[in-house]
């Protein structure tokens, strides 16, 4: 990271005296694929030509990756079979899962193509190809000044690209990213296939091995795979889950290397990163440390425990509340590493530096003066706006996310708010009709992680919250309702609930949901409360609109002068589009007096069991067999065992969980699927002395599928 080029450099005279070639040190790089040419791969260790990875109009690496929902995930047969992490597919395994066939508890293995299930929720995308838009819209917003219009100008035009794109290709998606705020955008284009399954799936005490404790964490033992299968309509078109569907082709599928990797080798991941926040001021970073990071942890860690409290004794509400409680828990650990991470090294006052000698470069220019003269100080005065109403922002940020009630009233209001919109009953009728399907789905959707106890004392701790903020902070909705204390807040919402037909799916939907006029004549105190804080949010939304326009010229301005100043060109922040990245398979020193070597064993997992602690227990057989040293073709010299886990020095955030770890020649070696606690802020600022993501080393995901899980069609169908 440029911030830190003196680490690089010191990195740089260790990385070449360590080893006897010539290297390229890895700088921060998620590369798009039009900037590969700018990673200098070859130069860094790459064994094979840069065009076998990606190659306009022709066949590539590349075709082989996928993106899984939110993560990533590669093809590894001809058959449609994909790899990706036991995290990934975590939603839908819950989804498949009753107290009586409880695969996320025991695992899941289809032993032919007609055992694969469903795996619901889980949809796949495949980049088909991309084009460079920034002209066409930017263009169109030369000459306004207005921010508001700007952005609206923006936004209109990169939806109508992408539909301009899916109406001259029907079996494609589009979408247009933007690469750098206001700057730059590119079309993408994808194939999407929504019939997925679950083929293979590990028990949760080895790919959800270590729990909480040890997510966001090395050294680490978790067996975080999964196998699933893509499957088309028999015409190869994408199509709904059907028996009829066949397995889908893909162009390109990776090949896997058994024999792993060793310490130092390059390595590179193909994959889907999500957000990063590199190119921002350090007023950036300060709202993040100041208020976001703190805020959503600690109102992730309550609704955890009421969750948690929830399913304590009851195993159906247990498994519903799972994939809720894992998405908390793994942002709130993620966000308090951030801001450990943040304090450590102190980034704000680092880019906060950096930021003062960009203003004197601007100075010293009479030309740039002219043209970014206020930009530092118009950044300055927006983040003081940002700042003066943050928790609000927040905390409507959260409602709905948080009080699942109020999600439900919200969407039941937005549905009577169109009907009446029609004078005649008929055609009230026709709508509900049309709809309700649609709405029921949504519902649906809502009350698999609705629970009223949990409902409840979010809501009271949510509410007695907003009723302390003040000033511009101000929450009128709650402070109309003057709370005195959280116990008011807590009789408030129960009487609520308890008296709202929401508390009750099934009446909600034969009593309220049968017909139009049942849901225009149906009110109670969840549907007005919801209302009101629409009616409140209303104005602050435009407000926010506003300041989102304000800030994509200030960023478009701040990357241009900076990239200037640095006479460079930056790799655009993560934004879920396909990227590249590499490094060496490589430990670290993370705290005084500690040096992480890159492998784990499978001894290190039996010595974390033998704590005791629930989190830590894992299937006897893999005891057995490692007393064995029934090893097979696993086994690695240097460390005496299966290696379990890797660590390494490349450039991931999440949604890079799944992606494939590849080696110089192109094969799959490992699965990517987190990053050490002090990684975590990498999204903020990269850094090779801090940086480390860690993966699945693909001989204990064939180790435990042959030796443990029995999974010999999988093994079979992958040439194992
Ligand atoms: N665990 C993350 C994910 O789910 C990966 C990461 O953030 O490094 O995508």
């Amino acid at each position: 990271m440029k911030a830190n080029l003196k680490s690089l450099l010191v990195a740089a005279v260790l990385i070449s005296s360590i080893f006897n070639f010539s290297a390229k040190v890895p700088d921060e790089g998620m590369f798009p694929l039009s900037e590969l040419s700018r990673a200098g791969l070859k130069q860094a260790g790459l064994k094979i030509s840069e065009k076998d990875i990606y190659n306009p109009g022709q066949i590539g690496l590349v075709d082989a990756l996928v993106q899984v929902s939110g993560c990533s995930g590669s093809f590894i047969s001809p058959n449609g079979l994909v790899i990706t992490n036991h995290h990934c597919a975590f939603s839908a395994v819950q989804l498949a899962s009753t107290p009586e066939h409880n695969y996320l508890e025991n695992g899941f293995v289809a032993h032919s193509r007609q055992q694969e299930i469903e795996a619901k929720g889980l949809t796949i995308r495949i980049t088909d190809s991309y084009e460079d838009v920034s002209d066409k819209i930017l263009s169109a917003v030369a000459q306004v000044s207005d921010p508001v219009e700007r952005i609206q100008i923006i936004n209109k035009k990169r939806k109508e690209l992408a539909s301009d794109a899916e109406q001259k290709d029907p079996s494609i998606k589009a979408e247009v990213s933007e690469m750098f705020i206001g700057k730059s955008y590119v079309l993408f284009r994808y194939k999407t296939i929504e019939d997925v399954r679950l083929v293979y799936i590990p028990r949760q005490d080895i790919g959800e091995f270590g729990g909480e404790t040890d997510n966001w964490v090395w050294p680490r033992h978790t067996g975080d795979f999964s196998f699933l299968r893509a499957y088309v309509a028999p015409d190869g078109s994408s199509a709904k889950y059907s028996k009829n569907n066949v397995p889908y082709q893909p162009k390109k599928h990776l090949k896997i290397n058994p024999k792993g990797v060793d310490e130092n080798d390059f390595v590179f991941i193909l994959g889907y990163p999500g957000r990063t926040f590199r190119h921002r001021p350090y007023q950036y970073l300060e709202y993040q440390q100041q208020y976001l990071l703190p805020f959503t942890s600690e109102l992730y860690d309550f609704q955890n425990q009421q969750l948690y409290n929830a399913g304590k004794n009851d195993k159906a509400i247990e498994l519903a509340l799972a994939t809720r409680i894992k998405r908390n828990a793994n942002v709130m650990k993620n966000y308090r590493g951030k801001l450990k991470g943040l304090r450590n090294i102190d980034l704000v006052k680092q880019k906060q530096q950096e930021d003062q000698a960009l203003a004197e470069f601007i100075a010293k220019s009479l030309d740039l003066k002219a043209r970014y003269g206020t930009l530092l100080q118009d950044i300055d005065a927006h983040y003081k706006t940002v700042f003066t109403d943050a928790e609000k922002e927040l905390w409507f940020n959260n409602l709905y996310s948080g009080i699942r009630s109020i999600h439900i009233a919200r969407l039941l209001n937005s549905f009577k708010d169109a009907l009446a919109k029609y004078p005649a009953k008929q055609q009230r009728s026709k709508i509900f009709t049309l709809n309700i399907a649609k709405v029921k789905e949504q519902l649906e959707k809502i009350y698999e992680s609705y629970h009223a106890e949990a409902d409840k004392n979010i809501a009271k701790h949510q509410f007695a919250l907003a009723y302390q903020f003040k000033d511009q902070n101000t929450v009128s909705t709650i402070q109309r309702k003057n709370f005195s204390n959280v116990e008011a807040a807590q009789a408030y919402i129960e009487k609520a609930i308890d008296q709202s037909r929401i508390n009750d799916k099934n009446k909600l939907f034969s009593e309220v949901l049968n017909d139009a006029e049942s849901l225009v004549a149906y009110q109670d105190e969840l549907l007005t409360l919801q209302k009101q804080f629409a009616e409140e949010i209303e104005p602050f939304s435009t407000e926010l609109i506003r300041r989102e326009g304000v800030l994509n010229k200030l960023m478009a301005d701040y990357v241009a002068v900076k990239e200037t100043f640095q006479s460079k060109n930056f790799i655009p922040d993560a934004n879920s589009t396909l990227r590249l990245t590499f490094g060496y398979i490589k430990g670290y020193s993370p705290a005084d007096a500690t040096y992480m070597t890159p492998f784990t064993t499978i001894k290190g997992l039996i010595e974390k069991g033998n704590s005791g602690d629930a989190e830590f227990r894992y299937p006897e057989a893999i005891k057995q067999a490692w007393l064995a040293k029934n090893f097979g073709a696993y086994y690695k010299k240097e460390i005496d065992d299966v290696p379990v886990n890797i660590l390494y020095n490349m450039d991931t955030t999440g949604g890079n969980s799944g992606s494939p770890i590849m080696n110089a020649y192109g094969e799959l070696i490992g699965v990517n699927f987190d990053r050490a606690y002090d990684a975590t802020i990498n999204d903020f600022a990269w850094n090779e002395s801090y940086s480390r993501s860690i993966g699945v080393d693909i001989r204990y995901v064939l180790w435990i599928a042959d030796k443990i899980d029995n999974a010999q069609f999988i093994l079979k169908e992958i040439g194992i």
